[in-house]
């Protein structure tokens, strides 16, 4: 027997009708590309998501269509995620940091028809026009007053001409819950770029769990930064699970320096940011090197990367801010855990909270997590055990765009997610390490991670990463690439002595190098894959 309650479809659509019916005059405020301050409220953009929407019919743009997006955070992008999907067609946000060469496979293979360009990507765009197979139109998000003079880009549409003469009116259509809603190019480190679809029911049941109290703990009382651009997983959801709640939103636009990113968090009252470790380094160096403190920030969500212990740390007894470290990827949209404490843990000598705290986090109902040996046997939830991280639930991937890949779930429905983990019996997870990232030294099994965030805390280290090189006895060893903080003289002797101190004796890496950057990928972490080119024709010390 089916029981008797209505069979309303989940549609992202409802997200930004609901914000702006109980939240109407809540504010969205951004750093525009042209350089000012811009402030309207959920009311507006859902007048103005609707005219995205009027605007993109008169295109001839149906329902299906991937639409592409080269753009920071801002309202403009924020009118688009809304506009596009709920006209049922496909927000596709592209990341400007790749490669060109990999925009333009992006593009061809989303086959996206149109691209809303913002200002300062339009240079690049033009070059990169004639790679483009299935572009009609680029349209500059501006006005007419900021359009360079110099842009050659033919057929070019200003995103301000096209909005102006729509009613704002559009009656949004109602239809399946599992239409496509966003498309999101995993960075393929190894490989081409494969493209994960998120459908209306996966966001806004993300948008759902991630709003919970354990998880991201929004409400109508946060104001939300999210420094993690738009085109990195849909800045985590940020954008629907802030309208789901009615949290105020600041976007940061382009300027991800410490004193814009400062600036912000103080003039608007910011309580609520999320981003990736590297974007925190600036952050809090400016904050040092300027006596400054943070007077509204309570949280801000680390994940992408392991956040080191050192700016955990930081963050909180410095500026008096809690991280939650989080974990999570393009394929489950991204959420897959955030780390806060339970009541028992109040108990705990602090240090034992402390180790329970760096752990990657639990998962949200809505997330199952299991750990596998070699073998497929699954593993205990001890806290000890590690293995081969699977992941199911209605946020998370099927497949990939296209088929690419091919069949990528195993045992029935569970994603392999290629992280080392372990499980405990509270439901914590711990990254050990990406598969392919784990030195394997003599059979036993090296987290890169663990000594990375170890290297870190020593005062003289800006960055360090952690690969494995080629031994003739024990197979891998791990090699530290170090760079060191402006002024720092720290050398390989007091690093590995202040590791011996935090690491098991047979862990510490066989040598140090000094580097004067560390490599990173379009997502602001580790670009191993490099390291790994750079130092190919290293040799270890004998
Ligand atoms: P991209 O490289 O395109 O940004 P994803 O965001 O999907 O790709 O990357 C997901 C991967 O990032 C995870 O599988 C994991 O290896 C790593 N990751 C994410 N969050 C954390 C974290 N808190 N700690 C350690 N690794 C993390």
């Amino acid at each position: 027997m089916f029981g008797l309650m209505q069979d309303r479809p989940l549609l992202i659509q409802q997200l930004i009708e609901h914000a702006a019916l109980n939240h109407g005059d809540t504010e969205i405020v951004s750093r525009r590309v042209e350089g000012d301050i811009h402030r309207y409220t959920y009311r507006d953009a859902r007048v103005r998501a609707k005219k995205v929407a009027e605007a993109l019919v008169a295109l001839g743009i149906a329902p299906g269509d991937r639409i592409g997006t080269l753009a920071w955070n801002g309202y403009r992008h924020f009118e688009l995620y809304y506009g596009i999907s709920g006209m049922g067609a496909v927000c596709h946000t592209i990341n400007p940091r790749l490669f060109p060469e990999q925009i333009a496979y992006i593009v061809n293979h989303a086959e996206d028809r149109l691209l809303f360009v913002d200002l300062n990507l339009l240079p690049a765009v033009e070059k990169l026009l004639p790679e483009l197979k299935t572009v009609r139109h680029v349209v500059a998000m501006t006005d007419r007053a900021h359009l360079p003079k110099d842009c050659k880009i033919p057929n070019l549409l200003v995103y301000e001409d096209l909005l102006a003469d729509k009613p704002g009116t559009y009656e949004w259509p109602e239809f399946d819950e599992r239409t496509a809603s966003s498309l999101c190019y995993t960075s393929g480190t190894t490989g081409n770029p494969k493209g994960v679809l998120y459908h209306h029911r996966s966001t806004l049941l993300h948008a759902y769990g991630s709003a919970l109290p354990d998880t991201l703990g929004l409400s109508a009382r946060s104001v939300v930064l999210p420094v993690v651009p738009m085109f990195h997983v849909n800045a985590w959801g940020l954008p629907y699970s802030a309208a789901l709640v009615g949290a105020k939103l600041v976007f940061p636009g382009p300027a991800l320096d410490g004193p814009s990113l400062y600036e912000l968090f103080e003039k608007e009252g910011v309580t609520f940011t999320a981003g990736v470790p590297t974007v925190w380094l600036a952050l809090l160096q400016h904050m040092q090197a300027n006596g400054l403190k943070l007077s509204t920030l309570k949280y801000a969500v680390i994940g992408g990367s392991a956040a080191p212990p050192a700016m955990i740390d930081t963050f909180d007894k410095d500026f008096g801010v809690e991280v939650l470290h989080a974990w999570g990827m393009s394929e489950m949209s991204p959420l897959g855990s955030v780390n806060h404490p339970k009541a028992k843990h109040a108990r705990m000598p602090a240090d034992e909270v402390f180790a329970v705290r760096l752990k990657q986090g639990r998962p949200p109902f809505g997330v199952d997590m299991k750990i596998i040996d070699a073998s497929g046997k699954e593993l205990p939830r001890d806290g000890k055990a590690f293995g081969d991280l699977l992941v199911r639930g209605p946020w998370i991937t099927s497949g990939y765009f296209k088929g690419e890949g091919g069949e990528v779930l195993r045992d029935g429905n569970w994603f392999p997610t290629g992280d080392v983990a372990t499980l405990d019996a509270d439901g914590y997870m711990q990254i050990t390490d990406r598969s392919k990232d784990v030195i394997k030294s003599g059979g036993e099994w090296i987290s890169s991670i663990d000594l990375e965030n170890a290297a870190m805390a020593h005062p003289g280290v800006a960055e360090a990463a952690v690969i494995g090189v080629h031994h003739p006895k024990w197979d891998e060893r791990p090699l530290l690439i170090i760079h060191r903080k402006p002024d720092a003289t720290v050398d390989k002797k007091e690093l590995i002595e202040f590791l011996g101190t935090k690491v098991a004796k047979w862990w510490l890496p066989d040598d140090v190098q000094f580097v004067d950057a560390i490599p990173h990928t379009a997502t602001g972490k580790i670009l191993k894959t490099r390291l790994r080119e750079d130092f190919r024709d290293y040799k270890l010390p004998s």
